[in-house]
């Protein structure tokens, strides 16, 4: 066993006593923190393998985010002026791309996309696309923990949904045991390209292997007029009398999310991944999120693909929000700091069913955690602004200076220690330009 100690000017613990430890220290064996404190209470004589002084640097959880799809950093610029919420939208923008993808485009984009994740903070991601078998050998690589979701589009054609399930099957088979990876079943879309068939064998699949579904819901009306004309009732009910509110659902966007049916997905594993750049950029909107967070909804916060909102930076996406969610209720008070961070760690956890191992710095939790660079531009005056607001408005994941995961370094002073990124970023540059002369020719 290996232990080390991270001592830092301020520890910010996100935990449910809100910590704040001035000077603080973690103690770290293997991957879990086994002890966290004030160093002046710190017996001077105790012995560590390694001792890490993070001066002028403040320690944090590391941020989760909850709904993205990293190959497509390949196609990033390429649907700017254009919304993919609808099918037209992502039709002649993106589907017409990956028609002409071919497999080995795919790993240099997802490399370029762990290496931005780690690079602004984030330590654990939802994933979801089909081609699921390059994306986990370089996932592996990065270090990041992951869940990622086998995408499945069927549109009721019965060939597309048995090889598409034979293919989920067998990813889920093989990412079992896995210590960092979780594999998820990711229906694109329940009942829009998702028929009630191939959904009731994702259910079995889910309640086999014990895991949840990461799907996009409510970008716009289809699931809603499609339930209310087959079933006579709303999409969520339709859910629920199938069964699937017993499993984690991470649903992507909800912006047509009914509010008559808030109180059914209240304290269910139903989370509302808020995506707010997306919704944005798509000219879609997002859900009303203070009444989803009074209705007792659980909540976490994605980027989404980085072809919509060109960016991984879930800083950013703190502060996105934020701002949105003030415009749209005109009101600057209607979010809390505290509760957008939260939306980005503990949420995050919880939606992703791992709330015991992570989401916040406690003892017993995994060591996932980020430095933040208290030299860099941006921090307010000691006491001049509370360190949550801080954290949110005034920070960017260019503020990061080292990321750790399950105990392991992945980005130090700076420096990514996984990911080779110039070589990963050429890799991206050799497909994007091999698909160009696919789609050109
Ligand atoms: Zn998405």
């Amino acid at each position: 066993m290996t232990s080390k100690i991270i001592k830092s000017d301020l520890v910010v613990a996100l935990d449910l006593e809100d910590r704040i430890l001035e000077e603080g220290y973690l103690v770290i064996e293997n991957d879990q923190i086994i002890e966290m404190g004030l160093q002046k209470n710190l017996d001077s004589r105790r012995k560590f393998d390694e001792v890490i002084e993070l001066k002028n640097r403040l320690v944090m959880p590391g941020l989760i985010n909850a709904h993205t799809h990293t190959p497509m950093s390949l196609f990033r610029g390429h649907v700017e002026g254009h919304t993919l919420f609808t099918l037209d939208g992502w039709y002649n923008t993106i589907r017409v791309l990956e028609l002409d993808m071919e497999p080995q485009m795919l790993p240099g984009a997802v490399a370029v996309s762990c290496a931005e994740m780690i690079r602004t903070g984030t330590t654990c991601f939802a994933d979801q696309y089909f081609w699921m078998d390059q994306i986990v050998p370089e996932v592996r690589r990065s270090g990041l923990r992951a869940s990622l979701a086998y995408g499945i589009v069927e549109l009721g054609n019965e060939q597309a949904r048995h090889r598409e399930l034979a293919a989920a099957t067998a990813f889920l088979e093989n990412l079992k045991g896995d210590d960092l990876l979780t594999g998820w079943v990711g229906p694109h879309a329940f009942f829009v390209d998702n028929s009630e068939e191939a959904m009731r064998i994702e259910l079995a699949l889910a309640s086999k292997h014990n895991t949840g579904f990461h799907t996009h819901f409510g970008t716009d009306d289809e699931e809603e007029i499609h339930c209310q004309k087959h079933y006579g009732h709303s999409a969520i009910e339709q859910l629920r009398q199938m069964g699937f509110l017993e499993h984690p659902i991470l649903a992507a966007h909800c912006i047509t999310l009914r509010k008559e049916d808030f109180s059914k997905l209240a304290h269910t594993p139903f989370s509302v991944v808020m995506a707010p750049s997306s919704g944005m950029r798509n000219a879609a909107g997002i859900p009303p999120l203070p009444e989803i967070l009074a209705a007792g909804i659980n909540v976490a916060l994605g980027t989404d693909n980085v072809t919509n909102n060109n960016s991984y930076d879930m800083f950013k996406e703190m502060a996105m929000i934020g701002k949105v969610t003030a415009l749209l209720t005109r009101n600057p008070a209607a979010i809390s700091t505290r509760a957008i961070l939260d939306m980005a760690t503990l949420g995050g956890a919880r939606a992703l069913g791992k709330d015991k191992e992570i989401g916040s710095l406690e003892v017993g939790k995994k060591a996932d955690l980020i430095s933040l660079d208290l030299e860099e531009i941006g921090w307010a005056p000691r006491g001049g602004q509370d360190i949550y607001t801080a954290l949110v408005y005034s920070i960017t994941g260019q503020h990061v200076r080292d990321v750790m995961v399950n105990g392991r370094w992945l980005f130090r002073e700076n420096q990514w220690q996984t990911v080779d990124y110039k070589s990963a970023r050429q890799e991206l540059e050799i497909h994007h330009a091999a698909l160009m002369r696919r789609v050109n020719k």
